[in-house]
C-alpha cells in the first residue's frame, strides 16, 4: 500500500455515499408516495435544513455527497415528513411575508392566503399614521408582527386565548426586534375586549372551518394544527358572530375590521357584519380567486 492510498474503511465508505441530488430524487419520490403534495418542494425544504444552507445554493450542492451526520439527520427528517408531519414543524420556522417566524404545534402554521390579509392591513395602517391595531387570535403573531414592521408608527396589540401560542407570538416579536411594539394580552376573542378606547383596525384570522370538515383535512393539518385555532363550530362561523357583536363598536370613526374567511362564507359572513350594525366594504379574492377577506366598518363610520 503506497503513502498515498486511503484506509479501505475510508474508500468504502466514500463509495457508499449518496450525493445531493440522488438523496432528493428519491425522498421526492417517497414523498409523494406517502401523499405529501409538492413533494420535490418539500425534499429541497429539508435539504437545505439538513445542510443549513439557502434554497438557491442547493443548486450548487447538487453533485456533493452527504457526510455521515448529514445523511442520518437527513434520513430522520424524511421519515418524519413521510408521517405527515409538517414541514414547517420540522424546520421549525415558517416564511410569511418574507419575515421568518418560529412555529410549533401551538400555532396555526401561517398560509399563503393570510400573507394578503397581512398586506392590506399594514397598508392601511401605515396610511392611518399612528393606528391603533388589534390582531385577534394572534398564533404565531404573523399578522401583528407584520402589521409592526411594515406600519411602524402603529400601536399594535394581539390577543390569543391560548397561553403556549402567546409564548410564541412573544419570542416571534423579540426576534424582529418588536417587545416594546405589540403588547400581548391572553384573552378569549368572544369575550369583550381587554384594551380600552376605539381601535382603528381589527385583524383576525379566526378558527373557520366546519367542525365536521376538520376529519377530511390533510393530515399536516388535521393532525399538527392546534384544533383551537381551525374549529369554527357547526357551519364554521361562530367566531364571526362574537367577532362582529363585540368588536364593531370598538371601531374608531374611520376604522377597519378586516377578516379571513374559508372558502364559500363570504355571503354568510357579510349577513352577520349586516346583523350586527356593520357594512361590508370589499370582499377580496385570494390568488386562487376564492373570496378570503371581508373588509368591514361600522355603519354609522
Ligand atoms: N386556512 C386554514 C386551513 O387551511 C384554516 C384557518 C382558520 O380556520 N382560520 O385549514
Amino acid at each position: 500500500m503506497g503513502w498515498f492510498s486511503l484506509p479501505e474503511t475510508f474508500v468504502s465508505s466514500q463509495a457508499s455515499r449518496v450525493n445531493v441530488k440522488d438523496s432528493l430524487q428519491h425522498a421526492a419520490k417517497v414523498l409523494v408516495n406517502a401523499g405529501v403534495t409538492s413533494a420535490d418542494i418539500n425534499a429541497q425544504w429539508l435539504m437545505t435544513h439538513v445542510l443549513g444552507c439557502r434554497r438557491t445554493e442547493l443548486a450548487l450542492k447538487l453533485s456533493e455527497p452527504l457526510s455521515d451526520e448529514e445523511q442520518a439527520r437527513w434520513d430522520e427528517v424524511v421519515a418524519k415528513r413521510i408521517q405527515r408531519i409538517p414541514l414547517q414543524h420540522i424546520i421549525g420556522t415558517v416564511d410569511f411575508c418574507g419575515i421568518e417566524l418560529d412555529v410549533n404545534e401551538h400555532v396555526l402554521i401561517p398560509r399563503p392566503e393570510t400573507e394578503l390579509l397581512a398586506e392590506m392591513a399594514w397598508v392601511v395602517a401605515a396610511s392611518m399614521n399612528q393606528a391603533s391595531v388589534l390582531d385577534i387570535g394572534t398564533g404565531s403573531g404573523c399578522l401583528a408582527i407584520a402589521v409592526a414592521l411594515n406600519a411602524r408608527k402603529a400601536t399594535v396589540h394581539a390577543l390569543d386565548i391560548s397561553a403556549n401560542a402567546l409564548e410564541v407570538a412573544r419570542a416571534n416579536a423579540s426576534r424582529h426586534g418588536l417587545k416594546e411594539r405589540i403588547t400581548f394580552h391572553e384573552a378569549d376573542m368572544r369575550e369583550p375586549l381587554p384594551v380600552n378606547g376605539l381601535i382603528d383596525l381589527i385583524v383576525a384570522n379566526p378558527p373557520y372551518v366546519p367542525s365536521r370538515d376538520i376529519r377530511d383535512l390533510e393530515p399536516e393539518v388535521r393532525d399538527h394544527d392546534p384544533h383551537l385555532s381551525l374549529d369554527g363550530g357547526e357551519d364554521g362561523l361562530d367566531y364571526y358572530r362574537s367577532l362582529a357583536e363585540n368588536l364593531l363598536p370598538c371601531l374608531s370613526a374611520e376604522g377597519r375590521l378586516m377578516m379571513e374567511i374559508g372558502e364559500g362564507q363570504a355571503s354568510g359572513v357579510a349577513d352577520i357584519i349586516g346583523c350586527s350594525g356593520g357594512r361590508v366594504l370589499e370582499i377580496l379574492p385570494d390568488l386562487n380567486n376564492v373570496e378570503r377577506i371581508v373588509v368591514a366598518s361600522a355603519v354609522n363610520s
